[in-house]
């Protein structure tokens, strides 16, 4: 995984706060329970929250195969995951200067679809 920035991910505003590298990107992923997926169906663009989780270099999601999003997503369409851990309230006198602490990450890619087999555990 690059370090850089690529024309689409690079943060125009208030470049001094980015990070690109591996590990910090590591560290938002896997303080996450939930990320949102944005794609396009076709027809219109939806925003779907999910459970995520990191193993490797791979963003797990899971879902039912008999949902839009995993039949859609496992066509391989391209989505945008966001994901945001909101730290603190930053209040001000002025609600102008009321601010928030934040980390986020916004991931670029496609999914594949990973088939897990039931176990049936007898006790
Ligand atoms: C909790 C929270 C509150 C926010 N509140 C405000 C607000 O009130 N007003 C405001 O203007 N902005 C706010 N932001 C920042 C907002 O998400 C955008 O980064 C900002 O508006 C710039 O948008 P842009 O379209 O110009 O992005 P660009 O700089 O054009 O984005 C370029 C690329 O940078 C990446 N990127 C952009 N934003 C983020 C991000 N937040 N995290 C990770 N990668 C990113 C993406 O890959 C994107 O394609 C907030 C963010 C968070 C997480």
């Amino acid at each position: 995984m690059s370090s850089y920035p690529s024309d689409r991910t690079r943060i125009r505003r208030s470049p001094e706060r980015a990070k690109y590298d591996q590990e910090t990107l590591y560290q938002i992923i896997d303080a996450a329970y939930l990320c949102h997926i944005a794609f396009y169906d076709g027809t219109s663009t939806h925003c779907i929250p999910t459970a995520c989780w990191r193993s490797g270099e791979h963003l797990y999601i899971h879902g039912s195969t008999g949902g839009r999003l995993m039949k859609l997503l496992s066509k391989g369409v391209e989505v945008s995951v966001a994901i945001t851990h909101l730290d603190g309230l930053v209040l001000a006198r002025s609600a102008f200067n009321h601010s928030m602490n934040y980390r986020s990450a916004v991931i670029y890619g496609q999914f594949e679809q990973v088939l897990l087999r039931r176990i049936n555990r007898r006790h």
